[in-house]
């Protein structure tokens, strides 16, 4: 098939979409397989070189001069699908950039696919829109779903039953649009939440009522259910709207300064419970902690933190948010699975993947890739 009949007809790709996806959505149009339309799209006047195939890489990168084919074939600007298409932004693919290069690879930051409502008519079957869930791109309020990863079909929570989760959300996305440090908030927010839930919280009323409600809508196990990141959602944007509050930094670093950091990560307690309607949580954290030793700054996110607020720079700067590995919410579901099921992580982690739990959004910074895309 030529170049010019490929042109006749025009598939737009949606925001934060992967290139890959919106490759693989053309194809319904042309009825190619997605290597030999992608082949005909680079056939200029140049040779092509394309490693990698749709099934090896769900994502579809492009050197220089691939990209520079683009706008000849769908008849948008290139600055245009940049903005649109996040894998066209990243240089990499590098070296030889006389000849059009391209690569399937799997993507390196979380994806989700889109909800099946709002883009019912771009998806054909197997080919579902993915797009990067970003920093809060993982939930639909208008149709009430929580986005979860299957590159060929669209899976999704339903939220009707878990209204704390759609308020969560609500909040999320004003502290992503208000705050440049939202997504370290997120993560240290989510470290404290872990280090709680690994601790024993997992039996308590609140989460036991809605893992109830989270196990009905996705007719798994507890077990299956527990480490993903639906169940503590609605604690950890809590927290982090309140590591975030300059008044609330305020009050810390006096506290901290002139009682000490025990003193002022009792007061954050004690505001952390008020707020997420568990007002026994600091005592239950000082009962732990007579079990067990306080961990020491460095080992402890919290401590580290409101230490960092005594500092010059204070958290409302580049420091301070810095959460160490060993005290991070694990970003992998078998490592979670691991840590709140011994000796049943795998099979928990089976079950979890044939539900599409065990990707997609996370609270983490760094990329993040499912397990079985490796
Ligand atoms: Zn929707």
């Amino acid at each position: 098939m030529s170049v010019q009949a490929l042109t006749t007809t025009r598939t737009s790709p949606y925001a934060q979409e992967l290139t890959g996806s919106w490759i693989r959505r053309m194809t319904a149009h042309y009825g190619l397989p997605a290597q030999d339309l992608l082949r005909g799209i680079l056939n200029g006047p140049r040779r092509v070189r394309v490693t990698g195939t749709p099934s090896s890489g769900l994502e579809l990168f492009l050197n220089a001069p691939a990209r520079a084919e683009l706008p000849r074939f769908t008849g948008l600007p290139l600055a245009h699908l940049t903005g649109l298409l996040p894998s066209l932004a990243t240089p990499e693919l590098h070296g030889e950039d006389e000849v059009a290069g391209a690569a399937w690879r799997m993507p390196r930051q979380a994806w989700v696919s889109a909800c099946p409502a709002c883009t019912s008519r771009a998806c054909s079957p197997g080919r579902p829109v993915l797009v990067y869930s970003g920093a809060a791109g993982h939930v639909c309020r208008r149709h009430q779903r929580w986005l979860l990863a299957h590159a060929t079909k669209p899976v999704s929570i339903p939220l009707q039953t878990l209204p704390e989760i759609l308020a969560a959300h609500r909040r999320h996305t004003v502290l992503v649009r208000t705050h440049a440090c939202a997504s370290n908030a997120m993560i240290l927010a989510a470290a404290m939440v872990w280090s709680w839930q690994v601790q024993g919280w997992r039996l308590e009323t609140i989460w036991q009522d809605r893992l109830h409600r989270l196990t009905a809508v996705t007719r798994c196990t507890p077990a299956a259910v527990v480490p993903h990141a639906l169940l503590s959602y609605p604690e950890t944007v809590a927290i982090a709207q309140l590591l975030v509050d300059g008044r609330w930094q305020q009050r810390l670093r006096e506290t901290a300064v002139g009682a000490g950091i025990p003193s002022a990560a009792g007061v954050f307690f004690q505001e952390v419970g008020r707020r997420i309607n568990r007002p026994w949580l600091a005592d239950w954290l000082t009962a732990l902690s007579r079990v067990s030793p306080p961990r020491a700054v460095q080992a402890d996110p919290l401590r580290q933190w409101l230490h960092e607020l005594t500092t010059a720079n204070g958290a409302g700067g580049t420091a301070g948010w810095t959460v160490l590995p060993s005290a991070l919410r694990p970003a992998e579901f078998i490592e979670r699975a691991g840590l709140l099921t011994p000796g049943r992580a795998r099979v928990v982690f089976e079950e979890a993947a044939a539900a599409s739990l065990i990707g997609g959004w996370e609270p983490a910074a760094a990329p993040h890739i499912p397990l079985t895309a490796r």
